[in-house]
This record gives structure tokens, sequence and C-alpha cells, in this order.
């Protein structure tokens, strides 16, 4: 059975009043960054229906900026929520060479927040069977769920959150296109392969910059993701530096991307497993909302998306 340590709740440290002008904007911009994060990962939560009463949410946290800002808002969202729920954090200690195993704990005990820690030397078991060179990360991240499964199960965690947002989504997104010929991002809510856990995505609608600044402002101790000294794939790489430059480029071509993965229309696109081509026949009847087949889709709605020429 995992142990879980579970600090007395402390009393959350106040802001002192801002003094000067320049003070008092930042408070207020910071507020709205805390406001727009509790919100994008509300509308996430009941968008999907991730978190239902008497849920026990484990949080997987890595030490990364993602999953400090996912628990973050998780546990304000649990302060303010109609519904009652339990959140523990678990961390995974693969026994990377420099790890800081104190960061966490002590940053846990200092929030006042339930957690446990699993210490399982993936390091070495990867180093010994991936020949020098190779990527690492496809078995890494299988021994990591299958650990974190196995800890969902003695702690009796309904849910096993993780700290994926928006652009990881994305990225997801277009590799899957570009390398492997599939239409596949990333769920943000799933069951695991083994049937019998649900994982939930709470950020997915959050943007990586949102996250990055969040950290920033709260501080979190950061624990560097490149201590086991692997690299993020080539293609990972690309992907993210294309939306980056999307981004730059085309104000708004993100966003239109990301909504759309919430608007799918499967007669239109050419999956016969999907959408029942096959047995299409004409009703014979109108439909005003049918397809008008010769029509060019009109580009954006002002004001909302904008689409510019490519330079
Ligand atoms: S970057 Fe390192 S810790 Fe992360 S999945 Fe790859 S091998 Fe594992």
């Amino acid at each position: 059975m995992s142990a879980v340590i579970d600090p007395s709740p402390k009393p959350q440290v106040q802001d002192a009043a801002p003094r000067t002008q320049r003070e008092a904007k930042i408070a207020y911009s910071d507020n709205k960054l805390e406001k727009r994060l509790c919100r994008e990962v509300g509308r996430a939560i009941g968008d999907f229906n991730m978190i239902v009463p008497g849920d026990r949410v484990m949080v997987c946290l890595s030490g990364g900026k993602d999953s400090y800002g996912l628990l973050d808002i998780l546990l304000l969202l649990r302060e303010r929520a109609p519904i009652d729920f339990d959140i523990i954090a678990v961390n995974l200690d693969q026994k990377q060479p420099g790890f800081p195993e104190q960061v966490l704990p002590d940053y846990l005990t200092r929030r006042g927040v339930k957690f446990h820690i699993e210490e399982q030397d993936t390091y070495s078991i990867v180093k010994r069977v991936i020949p020098e060179g190779k990527t690492t990360c496809g078995l890494c991240s299988r021994l990591r769920r299958g650990i974190l499964y196995r800890v969902a199960d003695e702690l009796g965690a309904t849910k096993i959150a993780l700290g994926h947002h928006r652009g990881d989504i994305l990225e997801t997104l277009f590799l899957n296109m570009f390398f492997n010929g599939r239409l596949k991002a990333m769920p943000p809510k799933l069951v695991s392969d083994d049937g019998k856990h649900v994982v939930i995505r709470p950020l997915a609608y959050v943007k990586e910059a949102d996250l990055e600044r969040y950290a920033a402002v709260r501080g979190f101790p950061i624990i560097p993701c490149n201590l086991c000294g692997a690299q993020e794939t080539l293609q990972r790489r690309e992907i993210k530096h294309m939306l980056a430059d999307w981004e730059k480029r085309f104000p708004g071509r993100i966003e239109s991307i990301a909504t759309s993965l919430a608007s799918v229309k499967p007669s239109h696109l050419m999956d016969a497993e999907l959408f029942g081509f096959r047995g299409l026949v004409a009703s014979g009847m109108p439909d005003a909302a049918g397809d008008t087949a010769f029509d060019e889709e009109p580009c954006g709605t002002p004001g909302t998306v904008r689409f510019l020429p490519a330079s």
C-alpha cells in the first residue's frame, strides 16, 4: 500500500496590499491570469464531466510548470467548487541523476497538500535496455504509466489528472497528421488501456504561455525536465516551432485550430468507418442545414478569428 503524507492544512498567506500604482497594476494582471486559468480549467472540467462529487483526483506532479499549475488551480477550484472532491499529489521519483528529492515534499508540506512520492528506478532500466543514442522516452513513458496506474489503485484514486495543456494537444494533432497519417490529437478524458482508470487533462484549454507566467507569479520551485539527458524528438521540436511561428504571424490561427477540435464534421472528412458514406442515398427532402456541395467555405468571422495571407 502506498504511504500518503497528509500535512495538516496551513492557512494561505495573503498578498500584502499593493503600495504603488505599478504594484497595483501587476497584482491586477496576476489576478486576471489566475481568474482566466480557473475559468478555462473549470470549463474543461464541465465540458467533459471530468470530476464528479466524491472523486479522489490523483494529480501527477513532475515538478514542471504545467503540473504545478494544474495542482494549484485544482486546489483553488476545490475551495470554490460546489462539489466535494479529494486531491492527492503523486510524484514518481525515477531516480534520475541529480533529482532534488526534497523539493516536492517540502513544497507540498508547506501547501498542506496530501501527497505520495513513489520511488522507482526506471532510469537504470531504461539506460540498461535502450542502446546509447536511441530515444528513451517510449520505454520510460510506458514504465511510468504502469507504475502510476498501480499507485492510483493503491491510493483509491478515481481520476488521474495529467498536466498536458492546449499546446501539447495541438502538437500531438500535427505530429499525427504529419508523421503518422492520422487525424488524432490527445483526448481531454480517456479510459486507460487496462480499462481500469479514467485519465483527465483539465488544462486542455489552457495556453502554455499562461502556465509559464503563472509559474513565475506563484514562484513554483521548478525541477528541470532534462535530468535524464533525453531530448524531445526532432519532429516535436519542428511542430512546436511551426506553431510558435503561426502564433506570431497569424493571430487567431492557433485559437481557430483548437476550436476546430471541438467542432468535427465526420460527414466532411474521409473516414468511411466514421460516417456512413457507403449507405448514403438522396432522401428527396430539402434540408436547410444540408450541404450545398459547390459553395466556397467562408474564411473566418471578422473580429474573432483572422486569417492573413502567408508571406
Ligand atoms: S524526457 Fe526523460 S524522463 Fe521524460 S519521458 Fe523521456 S526519458 Fe523519460
